[in-house]
């Protein structure tokens, strides 16, 4: 295998929580959207999938049968090895119990575990509570699941240094710095250098990805590349391509991130060196 160093992980968030069809109509909602929209992403270069899925009406919800149901599509494209990272906010207010079982039953190889209670977007508290980060924290050990450990602003990176001191969460641990969402950091290379570095400092040894959210997409993206991170795209984050221009699809936005990263010099990270620089089993 030739040097990982050089290799950057593509995660696609083909959906989240919010955009829905009449912000866009590009956005995948029902399961077979979602895996559809997966498998082109696979194909255009990305390693791994975060996946959040709808009711019936669209809006953002953890129903299980749903979770089901798209992840057994993806996983019936039997030339499909993109790792799989199942959400467990799904939106805010939804009970601990509906948050936990999708990748409790599932076990994907990933989940995400976002690492502290925020006022979202000046509308309502995403409640990450101590006690329910325990009980996640050693429920994904015990089922096989890399957290993917969320922060939405500094603080955040320095509980899970607590964490990965009490053992809830282990090392090397993956990090996804989730910036420009109104309540968390703002999405500027400053304060990526700054998340990068206090990173570093409280859990030496683990990897990260970035993303920013509306604005601040393209910043990011660049200096997460250039500062040897991974990087996250798609339509959870945000809907436009460019200033009044909605994404097509979500696979534009890996075939744009991996032009960036091969026009870089560096190579786009295959599932399994993905795997690999996880250390996923
Ligand atoms: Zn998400």
């Amino acid at each position: 295998m030739s040097d990982l160093k050089n290799k950057r992980i593509i995660t696609v968030a083909t959906t989240g929580a919010w955009p829905t069809k009449e912000n866009t109509p590009y956005v995948p909602i029902e399961p077979e959207e979602i895996a559809e929209e997966v498998y082109k992403c696979w194909k255009a270069g990305a390693a791994v999938c975060h996946i959040h899925c709808r009711d019936d009406q669209g809006k953002a919800a953890m129903e299980f049968p749903k979770f089901k149901k798209t992840v057994d599509l993806i996983r019936a494209h039997k030339d499909c090895d993109i790792i799989i990272n199942l959400t467990t906010s799904g939106g805010i207010n939804l009970s601990e119990d509906d948050r936990i079982k999708p990748f409790a039953e599932l076990k994907p190889e990933m989940a995400s575990y976002d690492c502290g209670t925020m006022n979202w977007q000046h509308s309502g508290v995403f409640e990450n509570n101590p006690k329910f980060l325990e009980k996640l924290g050693l429920l994904m050990q015990e089922k096989g699941v890399k957290p993917e450990i969320e922060v939405f602003d500094p603080g955040m990176i320095y509980n899970a240094q607590y964490y990965i001191k009490k053992g809830v969460l282990k090392a090397p641990a993956h990090f996804q710095f989730c910036m420009g969402v109104a309540g968390g950091i703002k999405g500027t290379t400053k304060n990526l250098v700054f998340m990068k570095e206090t990173m570093e400092e409280v859990a030496p040894g683990s990897t990260w990805s970035a993303f920013g959210v509306g604005a601040s997409a393209m910043e990011i993206l660049y200096a997460s590349v250039a500062m040897g991170g991974h990087i996250r795209v798609g339509m959870e984050d945000n809907i436009l391509y460019k200033k009044g221009v909605l994404a097509e699809s979500n696979v534009v936005f890996v075939e744009r991130v991996r032009r960036v990263i091969e026009e870089f010099g560096c190579e786009v990270a295959k599932p399994d060196e993905a795997r690999e620089i996880l250390n996923l089993k």
